[in-house]
């Protein structure tokens, strides 16, 4: 065999299917050999004992750059996805949507040498506007996001508006991220909260309601099979969401569902101590240890398809500002939506195996980086998260990467360490040493047209 660039040796090496004590041989940046050989190469990592994961694909990322960098921006988001052991994200920034092919490409433009993963940028579906469909998605937006409820200056899609854009999509197989949650089921809830006085961290969960979400995600998931559209329900919040999506997904619809850590790990009742520090929606919504027990076996079995974060993070001070009517929503979570995949593999919910799938394999093939991310094969992108079984750590706010500052799992206990980072060949994070690379490019989505750059 010839010499490589980089040879990972000894390690073991994970699939969405199995895993093996093998060697990996990088040649240019991308999977040259995986397999029992020994070979030359220039430079070689022991990985002896450790675990070697594809690199993290996180689809649902808010970096708030260009608009509102006070909150968050490329580079320090960036930084936390690399410190956690992702490679690839796909963004979106509410306060600065991108609604036409020219906005990408500027967006795309005003990126470059600001990240420090391989990213994606999803454009946002606009009310009376689903003529640009085609022309953004031939620019190379990975995704569309709707919302059915006015969040974030955001326009709601009611049904019609919702019909509308599913068949505009339809068209030309784009894939839409839809959040859901009624606009009139959270809006009467609002006023009758806000006309009785209330400015408790408890409005949370009763403003945006189950009946909201479901009720939504029933409707959204109905249109979908109806137009024989590809959509993802985002960041379904519990079973009886998952559940509406699963039946219209074996009605025939190409339906995947989104979870998210906060949905599995915090409490509903949270919100009455912790106010704005959980205002994120839809708010979690786990009750008991058996509610959280029920979503990690819906991921397991598939019900629930794919993990993201949702990261979409505010500094405690920004958070602090304004009653729980006004405070910023959202959480911070690239730097822990990994070692929260890792931990739930020691307290027995996960096998590193569904880790492959649900944070790799499947939102690659959802999102068109199938070939290049999300797995650990020859001629895909040389990127790894390779783990310390054998280390635990404890959070602290000051290794939070993101510009947040802050984690809802400050104090926490996390099983599983972080060893290395690597992204197309080249180490960005080594232990608790994140570099500022800078060396992330745009993935352009599967509908593009150009080339990439
Ligand atoms: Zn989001």
């Amino acid at each position: 065999m010839n010499t490589f660039d980089l040879a990972i040796i000894g390690g073991t090496v994970v699939h969405s299917t199995g895993r093996s004590q093998v060697n990996i041989g990088v040649e240019d940046g991308r999977i040259a050999y995986v397999g029992p050989h020994s070979f030359n190469a220039r430079e070689t990592i022991d990985a002896t004992g450790l675990i070697v994961l594809p690199g993290g694909v996180d689809t649902h990322v808010h970096l708030m750059d260009p608009s509102a960098t006070d909150r968050e921006d490329f580079p320090a988001g960036t930084r936390a996805a690399a410190g956690a052991g992702v490679t690839t994200i796909i963004e979106h920034t509410h306060s600065g949507p991108i609604r036409s092919g020219q906005g990408l490409l500027e967006k795309v433009e005003y990126l470059k040498g600001r990240s420090n993963v391989d990213f994606g940028l999803a454009a946002h579906a606009w009310t009376g506007e689903s003529n640009a469909v085609r022309s953004l998605w031939e620019a190379g937006v990975a995704y569309f996001k709707v919302f059915t409820c006015t969040t974030h200056g955001v326009p709601g899609h009611n049904a019609g508006a919702l019909l509308a854009h599913l068949k505009a999509t339809s068209d030309i197989g784009a894939r839409s991220l839809i959040h859901c949650e009624d606009e009139s089921i959270a809006g009467d809830a609002q006023l009758a909260l806000i006309e009785a006085g209330r400015l408790d961290g408890g409005v949370l969960p009763e403003w945006r309601s189950r009946d909201a979400e479901v009720s939504a995600a029933a409707v959204a998931a109905l249109l979908v099979r109806r137009t024989q559209a590809k959509a993802t329900i985002a960041h379904v919040s519990h079973p009886e969401v998952a559940g509406y999506v699963l039946r219209e997904r074996q009605a025939g619809g190409d339906l995947a569902a989104e979870c998210c850590p906060q949905y599995f790990v915090l409490r509903e009742e949270e919100a009455n101590t912790q106010g704005a520090l959980r205002k994120f929606t839809p708010p979690a919504r786990a009750r008991h240890d058996s509610d959280e027990t029920d979503m990690w076996r819906l991921l397991r079995e598939g019900t629930l398809t794919h993990i993201s974060s949702d990261h979409a993070p505010s500094t405690l001070e920004q958070k602090a500002a304004g009653d729980i009517w006004h405070s910023q929503f959202g959480l911070p979570g690239l730097d822990t939506t990994m070692p929260t995949l890792v931990d739930a593999v020691f307290r027995g919910h996960l096998a590193w195996e569904d880790i492959a799938r649900v944070y790799g394999e499947t939102p690659a093939r959802l999102y068109g980086f199938w070939g290049k991310k999300g797995a650990i094969r020859v001629g895909f992108d040389a990127d790894f998260a390779i783990f310390d079984p054998a280390a635990a750590w404890v959070l602290e706010n000051a290794s939070i990467q993101s510009k947040a500052s802050w984690s809802p799992y400050s104090g926490k206990t996390f099983h599983g360490k972080l060893s290395r980072t690597i992204l197309r060949g080249i180490t960005i994070a080594d232990g608790d040493q994140v570099m500022d690379s800078r060396t992330g490019k745009w993935l352009p989505g599967a509908g593009a047209s150009n080339t990439p750059q």
